[in-house]
């Protein structure tokens, strides 16, 4: 499948050189892009930095592991493309969660007590910054 299979079926789509793209994710409430996605030797790499797994990402628009890697018999063979995505891609898709936790420190200076949503959103924010830390050392 190439690329435009999925793009087509994505909103937000952001492209950031040949052959890469970034859009707001399907598979969760997503306004800013969280998801980067490559294509690559005739396959398309798809990756959620709010932490969606690829398969519900392609769920939700209606296609699965197998529409991506066409040419491979027997379909997806869940073999790991080493750092598939550009740090700079991937930075993008984090670059709200530093402003977010921005924001709270502002707050927190002023003496704003943050409450516990708020608290528990950081958490995620911290979470979803070391994953993207770790997507580039893949
Ligand atoms: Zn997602």
């Amino acid at each position: 499948m190439s690329a435009s299979t999925l793009l087509n079926r994505l909103d937000g789509v952001k492209q950031t050189g040949k052959d890469r793209w970034i859009a707001r994710c399907p598979a969760h409430r997503d306004k800013r892009p969280s998801l980067a996605i490559r294509e690559l030797d005739g396959r398309t790499l798809a990756h959620c930095f709010a932490g969606c797994e690829t398969s519900s990402v392609l769920a939700a628009v209606g296609l699965d592991l197998n529409d991506l890697f066409p040419e491979r018999q027997g379909g997806y063979s869940g073999q790991k493309e080493r750092k598939p995505f550009y740090a700079s891609d991937i930075l993008r898709c984090v670059a709200f969660e530093a402003l977010l936790v921005s924001i709270a420190a502002l707050n927190v200076a002023r003496g704003v007590e943050l409450p516990e949503e708020d608290r528990k959103r950081l958490l995620i924010a911290a979470s979803r910054l070391q994953g993207a830390v770790e997507a580039c050392d893949e």
